[in-house]
This record gives C-alpha cells, structure tokens and sequence, in this order.
C-alpha cells in the first residue's frame, strides 16, 4: 500500500467526524485524511445559533451519557478525548410532561421509551388493556423476529399506552410512529428481553434489569458552550483537511482505491484515494454507491427519513411550569409534537433577566404538508398552541427562529437491522475499503453515530493493511 494513506470522509457531521479522530489517532502517522462536506458548515445536524445574545441549539440537544450495556458513551469519550469532559453539563430539570387532554401531565417513571414494567405506575396517563400480558408458553418475539413496537405493545397493554405513552416518546426521538417502527433497532435492550421472556411486563423488567442505573446518574448530557464546540475541536484533533461546499457526487472504483467526483457538475474536480469513509444519510449515501455497488444501494436506499421544523422563541418573562417540556400525542390534534423549555431544563442556560428560550419541534411522518407553511406561520401557530397548553396567555417573542431539517430522522421498519447488516455484509465482501458509517444505518443519536464513525475508521485501518500504532 501506498505511503502515506489517502482516506476521504464523505460527510461532515458528528459520524463523519468521530471517524477522522479515529483515523489521526490510529492510523499510521500522516495519513492525509480529507472530509467533504457539502454544506457550508459541519456539524450536520448538530448546530449552535444564537437567540437574543443566547446560545441555542438548532438541532440536536443533548446526548445520552450511557450506552445501552451501562459504561460511558461513546459522545462522552468523544467529549473527553477532545479535552472538552469538563465542559458537560446536565439537566437541571429532568421531568418533562405529556399532553393529556389538553393539559399536562407529568411523564410517570419506570417505562422503557414510554413502556411500562409497572402498569399501575402509568396510571395517572393511560389505563392498561386488563389482563391482555398473560404468559402463552413461549417468548413474546421469536428468535429472529423483529415486529413494530407499537404492534407489540397494543397487542399486551391496549391501544392507550401506545397512544399516551409509546407513539409521543418515540415521536420525540424519531418523528415516527410506534406502529411503524422496528422494536430491534428503536429498543434493542427490550428486543433482546422480548426473545426470551412471555410477558411484556417481564421482557420490561428484564431490559431495565440488564442495564441498571446508578441511582441519581444523570442520563442526558451537553456541553456548556454548546454542541458546535464538539464539532470544532473534532475538526482541529483529526488534522483533516476540511473541504466545505464540496459535494461528493460520485464514487467510482480504481485500481487501487477510490476515484472521487467533488463539486459542481460544470466543473468537477476529481480526486484519488484509497479508502473511503461514507458518512452521509441513506439517499445521497444510495446515489453514491449505486455505481460501485447497486445491490447495496438498494438495501440501503430503502430507508425512508421523517423531515422536521425547530421553531424556537425567546420570550421576556413567560410563566413557565418547574419542567423540561413536554411531548403531545398526535391523538390531542396539535401541530406541536414535543417542546423544551431550554432556560428550565438547562440550569446553565437560566438568566437573571428572566428570558426563557422555548424550542418546539414541528412535524411527524407522514404529516410533512404541515411543513410547508411559512416560517411566520409556523411561529404563530406553535405560540398560539403552547400558550393554550400551558393555560397562559404567552408574551409576544423578543426573537425567533425557525430550522428545518428536511429528510433528518430514519424510520426504521421491521427487518431493518437485517437489511442493514446484510447490505455491510454485501459492502465489505466487494468492496473492503468503502465503508458506510453514521445517520440511519445503526440508529439515530450522537453516541450511535459517533460510535459508528469511530467503527467505519477502524475498518478503514485494517482493510488498508493494520494499524502502525
Ligand atoms: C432535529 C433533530 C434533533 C435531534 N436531537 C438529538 C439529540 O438531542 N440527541 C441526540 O443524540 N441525537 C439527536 N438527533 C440525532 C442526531 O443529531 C443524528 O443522529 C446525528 O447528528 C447524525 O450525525 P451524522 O454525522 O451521522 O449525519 P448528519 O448530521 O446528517 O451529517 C451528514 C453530513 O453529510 C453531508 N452530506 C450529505 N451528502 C453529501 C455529499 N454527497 N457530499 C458531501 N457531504 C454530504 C450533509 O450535509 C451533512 O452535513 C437529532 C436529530 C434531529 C434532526
């Protein structure tokens, strides 16, 4: 192999840069590691902006502290490796509140992504079809099973602990609905419980019992000067060469590694490589590989997004109720899907002048004409309906801002991870250095796609012949 290494990162967001950390830290000395990315600015969907002198995020929020088997996540180790374990910062305010009816309602503990272990806990919200979680004889889900979250939970605890419960909590994360996503990639701990236990109270159990939780441990974490610094010390410890407003618009194979189409197609500049990391979500990642490897494409071509709006206000001394948000089930007939009351939740966000920044995320799949409507009316349509949920007549904003992200959250239908793992298989067998790595392939979040960077750089290293470190 050539000396030294060429690899392109195709992608700028947080997968993509975890990946060129992970190719400066155990790649052989001087490798030459370039990321291409589209867009004016990385990050991807993680962005910092500013409303009235405040620092917001504009996408992601926070990350998950933990991963699933309980040790630190692989955001955190980031975080740390980028000298920046300092700087996170926890949830002041942690629980948040349902929409029921109108009013709110405090989220009960104990669920697993809304699930119950304890039906008497979600009382309060919604009541538990009677006597529907008895034991058959046999596991929930079969061995290689994989089945919608919804069509599991309606089947043992009844439609309103989907409805209250379920369908709003994973709304929150993915903008999709339990019945239409996959329990193997949205709740792997339950999934795993469900193959061996008979009832869904038991299959709870278990997962919660798998990964306990010490107590008072904060779940969620960011970082105090914002997501964007994560991003920015990322660029500057991978010593990558950053090539913004670059589009990768085709892959072709060589000889000896990649031929990459960069830019314009008036103008296309063309670059060799050796190796390539493919940090891009499904779509561009499928017209990528549709050449080199059409049957991939296919595979991963399959993947369908939810697109969202984040309509988030500064408002001059609102009353505001002691929570983190709240999540509005698609029954209540809201354009609101969830809201986070940034200056509660984030005690390092507060200010003396009583300024509360307030983010409402917009847009469910399959709802996406909603988001068709102009940023103002949007704004208005989102401050009308918070003011009526929290039974108080809002403050007019002092400022405003409205991000949306098109085409932002996976939809993982049953059969995902299957299709998924048969696609890398398919990838890696024909083409070993051409690695697909973050959004959408193995599960949404920054600890998911950080973690599946740092992989596809790994495999990177050895594919092009073992690390020199
Ligand atoms: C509104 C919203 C809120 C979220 N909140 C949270 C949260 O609070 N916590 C959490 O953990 N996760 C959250 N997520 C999920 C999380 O942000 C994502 O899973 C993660 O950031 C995805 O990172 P990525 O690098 O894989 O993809 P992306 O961030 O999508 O980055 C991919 C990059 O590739 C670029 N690109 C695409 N095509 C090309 C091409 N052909 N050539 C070059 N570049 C290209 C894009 O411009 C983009 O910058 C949220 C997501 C959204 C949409």
């Amino acid at each position: 192999m050539r000396q030294p290494w060429r690899v392109a990162v195709v992608g700028g967001g947080i997968a993509g840069l975890a990946a060129a950390v992970r190719l400066r830290d155990s790649a052989p000395a001087g490798t030459e590691i370039t990321v291409y990315e589209q867009s004016g600015a990385l990050g991807g969907k993680l962005r910092t902006g500013e409303l009235a002198g405040q620092p917001v995020e504009f996408g992601a929020e926070s990350f998950l502290m933990r991963d699933p088997a309980g040790a630190e996540s692989a955001a955190v180790a980031l975080a740390r490796r980028l000298g920046l374990g300092e700087k996170i910062v926890h949830p002041t305010v942690g629980q948040a509140a349902l929409v029921i009816d109108g009013g709110l309602r405090p989220i009960p503990g104990g669920t697993l992504v809304g699930v119950p272990g304890d039906l008497e806990r979600v009382a309060t919200v919604a009541r538990p079809a009677a006597d529907a979680d008895i034991d058959g004889g046999r596991p929930l889900v079969g061995p290689d099973a994989d089945v919608s979250v919804g069509a599991l939970v309606r089947s043992r605890f009844g439609n309103e602990v989907v409805e209250r419960l379920v369908d709003p909590m994973l709304g929150g994360v993915y903008a999709g609905r339990a019945d239409d996503l996959s329990l193997v990639t949205t709740m792997p701990a339950l999934a795993r419980t469900a193959r061996v236990e008979h009832t869904l109270v038991g299959a709870v159990r278990a997962a919660q019992a798998a990964a306990p939780r010490a107590p008072g441990a904060p779940v969620f974490g960011t970082l105090a000067g914002g997501l964007s610094t994560l991003v920015e010390a990322a660029v500057t410890a991978s010593g990558a060469t950053v090539r913004r407003d670059a589009a990768v618009r085709e892959l072709t194979a060589t000889e000896t590694g990649w031929r990459l189409t960069v830019g314009p197609t008036r103008d296309p500049e063309l670059v060799d490589v050796d190796a390539v990391v493919l940090a891009v979500p499904a779509r561009p990642a499928a017209r990528l590989l549709a050449g080199p490897a059409p049957s991939v494409a296919a595979g991963v071509g399959a993947l369908d997004y939810a697109s969202v709006a984040l309509v988030t206000m500064a408002l001059p001394q609102p009353r505001l109720p002691e929570l983190s948000g709240f999540l509005v089930p698609s029954t209540e007939g809201l354009l609101i899907k969830a809201a986070t009351f940034f200056t509660t939740k984030w005690g390092h966000l507060r200010r003396p002048d009583g300024l509360a920044v307030v983010r409402a995320s917009v847009g469910r799949y399959g709802e996406e004409a909603h988001l068709q409507r102009p940023d103002a009316d949007l704004a208005a349509t989102v401050h009308r309906e918070l003011s009526a949920v929290l039974g108080t007549p809002l403050p007019a904003p002092v400022d405003g801002h409205v991000q949306r992200w098109g085409g932002a959250l996976p939809q993982y239908a049953p059969g995902h991870a299957d299709r998924l793992a048969a696609a890398r298989t398919a990838l890696r067998a024909a083409h070993p250095t051409l690695v697909l790595a973050g959004a959408g392939y193995d599960g949404v979040g920054i600890p998911v796609c950080v973690r599946s960077g740092e992989t596809a750089a790994e495999e990177i290293i050895t594919a092009l012949g073992g690390s020199a470190r």
